[in-house]
């Protein structure tokens, strides 16, 4: 993967003519896999005449998590194998399949279930063959059974992948070449395949993806500390708090085998958040993802307790109660009387300063944030907040958990609202100051939608509760509306008048069941208030929206890099990526900006700065980092710390 881009990618002999090369020898050529044939390695065992495989190995094509096909020969060779159905499956999801479902696919021809001497048993195999006179058998002498397909088989396939591809160009690109190998000789298909494989190549999305690729390898490593650093043991954990994220999280844990016992301040509190960890497992179950036995054995992981006694021999506790710093401090003071030394305490704070919470405690040492996303047990993300007095070893324990978990992890500092909800903010703030200023939420959401975002800001904040920031601001007061009194001025009447979103029926749109329409009620409402705080109305162009919105996420990424709260662009990018719902074929809003150039970034926050008047001076000043990069047509690639 390092060398697309770079002149090996090109250099002779290239894989495909050396796959091709492999599959016209006149001896029958064997791929022995014992492990995973991925990429390029499924395709080399696809070129050759027989595949035999041990139970541990897998088979796929994951290019199009790359934003490319298979461009040596996959595209022809598995649909001619396999058949159209599995090989377009494979090819279009890039998930890969087991041995036992390539066996029954054609894929393999011989399944060794033994686990030792697999390397014997293949000679042996080799030897089976060569005794009975075994011929070649190359797949370019096959063609593509399609006679049992319906006649709109790839329109329907198209419709049935259309919302989780929305955007993505490369998935088209393998229907496409799947077509090919249906409709066309061997050697055709396999021009068409180079054809569509180079144009992905060169398009922004796979520049894109293989960033993102790259970016979550490089998060784990962290600037000045010793990687070989031991790390502390985890074997059991306990969760503070049983509520919509502490349930979550426990599944996270019990789902990798590790004990957990969850916290609560009331027996009814764990009854509840017991029964939704439940809930939701019995839902995986009827999806056939899990067994009903699976279900039993993660539940005996999880213990629940009102007594912090119990919480004395927990390599790592989680903290999740109610974002209150007052209450966190208390349950900080308490862990640090009862756990025992060595153990890691941590902070799923979304908002709050990890060294105060840290300073209840004797060991701001072991103290760590552990910031997860909801809904925890699906969310990718998990953000590891370092504070200033964190160990690097608590810190690696950390990094390395969140791979245990299945989760990616992102270290950032400890500033307001880390990484994630930090540039959420000025993002947040410009998506509803343009409702004031005359857009519809409705355009908003359907500028935000077309760029690739899962949802606009207003059907997000709709979804997670208008109140939660209104409580904020008001807990804030003076303090927060002195900046400025109008730019939230349409979500705090909203919450005066009870519209705090879906739970409520009514926030920007009108909701009935799962349906929501426009409520007309919310322009009239941005027209009032738009007089009364002295708010030009008038017709707002897409291209505003874009840039007011996307382009902010992007000047406080440069801020958030700047300051050291990230250590590089990447980061950002995937704390965005899965964290947000920001598209993966961008890249995430730092990739995004390097693609289009910096300086066209610096170029529209000048604009809307000089028309916006006072407030376009207050918020669109461009972030010192952007501005010198920009100057010296960098990109924030460049940026190292
Ligand atoms: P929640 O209100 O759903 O649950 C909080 C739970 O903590 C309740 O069950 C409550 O009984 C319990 N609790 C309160 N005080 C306690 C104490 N002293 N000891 C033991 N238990 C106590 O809250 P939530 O949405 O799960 O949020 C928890 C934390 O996670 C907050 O810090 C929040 O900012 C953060 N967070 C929330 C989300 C989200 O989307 N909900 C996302 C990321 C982070």
């Amino acid at each position: 993967m390092s060398e697309f881009g770079s002149p090996l990618a090109t250099a002779e002999p290239m894989l495909p003519d050396l796959f091709n090369h492999l599959e016209a020898s006149c001896k029958p050529v064997i791929a022995a896999i014992n492990g995973l044939a991925l990429g390029g390695g499924c395709e080399l065992a696809l070129a050759c005449d027989y595949r035999i495989a041990s139970v541990n190995a897998k088979f796929g094509l994951p290019e199009v998590k790359l934003g490319v096909i298979p461009g040596a020969g996959g595209t022809q060779r598995l649909p001619r194998l396999a058949g159209v159905e599995i090989a377009l499956q494979m090819i279009v999801s890039g998930e890969p399949i087991d041995a036992e479902q390539a066996l029954a696919n054609g894929i393999l021809d011989s399944l060794v279930v033994a686990k030792n001497n697999f390397l014997e048993v293949a000679v042996d195999y080799a030897k089976t063959l060569v005794a009975n006179g075994a011929p070649v058998l190359s797949c370019a002498d096959l063609n593509v059974g399609t006679h049992t397909l319906p006649d709109d088989f790839f329109d329907a396939f198209r419709k049935s992948i259309a919302r989780k591809t929305h955007g993505f160009y490369a998935p088209e690109c393998a229907i496409k070449a799947v077509e090919g190998a249906c409709e066309m000789p061997f050697n055709e298909g396999l021009s068409l395949e180079k054809e569509l494989f180079t144009d992905c190549l060169n398009s922004p999305q796979a520049r894109a993806q293989q960033h993102l690729f790259f970016a979550e390898r490089a998060a784990n490593k962290i600037p000045a500390i010793d990687s070989k650093t031991p790390t502390r043991k985890i074997n059991k954990v306990a969760i503070i708090g049983s509520g919509t994220m502490g349930g979550g999280i426990a599944m996270n844990f019990i789902n990798a085998g590790i004990e957990t016992t969850i916290l609560d301040l009331s027996a009814e509190a764990l009854e509840r958040g017991l029964g939704v960890v439940r809930k939701n497992y019995e839902i995986s179950a009827k999806k056939g993802r899990i067994t009903d036995a699976q279900i039993e054995e993660r539940m005996n992981l999880l213990k629940s307790t009102c007594d912090y006694s119990d919480l004395g021999d927990t390599d790592l506790v989680i903290e999740a109660v109610f974002e209150n710093m007052d209450i966190k401090k208390k349950v900080f003071t308490t862990l640090d009387e009862v756990c025992k030394p060595g153990a890691i305490l941590a902070s799923n704070t979304s908002t709050l300063d990890l060294d105060e919470i840290a300073s209840a405690t004797s060991r701001p040492g072991d103290v760590i944030g552990l910031h997860s996303f909801s809904p925890a047990n699906v969310m990718k993300l998990l953000e590891i907040v370092r504070g200033s007095e964190t160990a690097d070893d608590v810190l690696l324990t950390a990094i390395q958990l969140a791979k245990t978990i299945k989760k990616v992890g992102v270290v950032s500092g400890n500033s307001w609202g880390f990484i994630g909800n930090r540039i959420l903010e000025p993002y947040a703030r410009e998506a509803v100051r343009l409702i004031l200023e005359g857009a519809s939420p409705a355009q908003v959401d359907k500028v935000l939608t077309d760029f690739g975002l899962a949802m606009g800001f207003p059907s997000m904040i709709d979804l997670a509760g208008i109140d939660i920031g209104y409580l904020v601001r008001q807990a804030e007061g003076e303090k927060y509306y002195s900046r400025d009194p109008a730019y939230s001025a349409i979500c705090d009447r909203l919450c005066e008048l009870e519209r705090y979103g879906q739970k409520t029926g009514r926030g920007f749109y009108i909701y009935e069941g799962r349906d929501k329409k426009e409520d007309p009620e919310v322009m009239e409402l941005a027209a009032e208030l738009a007089k009364q705080h002295g708010v030009n109305q008038r017709d707002i162009s897409d291209q505003e929206i874009l840039e007011r919105t996307i382009y902010m996420l992007i000047n406080e990424g440069a801020q958030v890099l700047e300051e050291g709260v990230s250590y590089r662009s990447g980061d950002i990018d995937i704390v965005y990526c899965y964290g947000y719902g920001f598209p993966a074929h961008r890249g995430g809003p730092m990739q995004y900006a390097d693609e289009i150039g910096l300086q066209t970034v610096v170029d529209a926050l000048e604009k809307h700065r000089g028309s916006l008047g006072e407030y376009g001076e207050e918020w669109f000043k461009p972030a010192p980092l952007l501005k010198k990069l920009a100057a010296e047509e960098k990109s924030f690639k460049d940026f190292t710390r």
